[in-house]
C-alpha cells in the first residue's frame, strides 16, 4: 500500500482529504483509489460511526466502485446484504 510522505501530503489540495481541517494529523487523504481503500479500512478500525459515514460519502463521490466493494460502514454492509 502506497503511503504518502510528509512532503507529498503537504502538496495535496484540501479537496484530496475527507477532513481537510485535520490534514496535519490525518484527515484521511484520498488522492487515488489505493488511498481511498486504505482510508475505508482505517476508518473502519479506528473511526467513529460519524467519521465512517463521512469517509464513505467522500469516497463514494470520487470512486463509487470502491465503496461498493470495500466500505464497511453500517449502511454499505446492509446494502450488500440486501443485494446478496
Ligand atoms: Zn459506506
Amino acid at each position: 500500500m502506497a503511503k504518502l510522505t510528509y512532503a507529498e501530503r503537504q502538496e495535496l489540495p484540501d479537496s484530496a482529504f475527507v477532513f481537510p481541517s485535520r490534514r496535519e494529523t490525518d484527515g484521511y487523504p484520498i488522492p487515488d483509489k489505493s488511498h481511498a481503500r486504505n482510508a475505508l479500512a482505517r476508518v473502519d478500525q479506528y473511526g467513529t460511526p460519524k467519521e465512517k459515514a463521512a469517509v464513505c460519502r467522500a469516497v463514494k463521490r470520487k470512486y463509487p466502485s470502491i465503496v461498493e466493494k470495500h466500505c464497511k460502514c453500517r449502511h454499505c454492509k446492509l446494502r450488500r446484504e440486501l443485494n446478496r
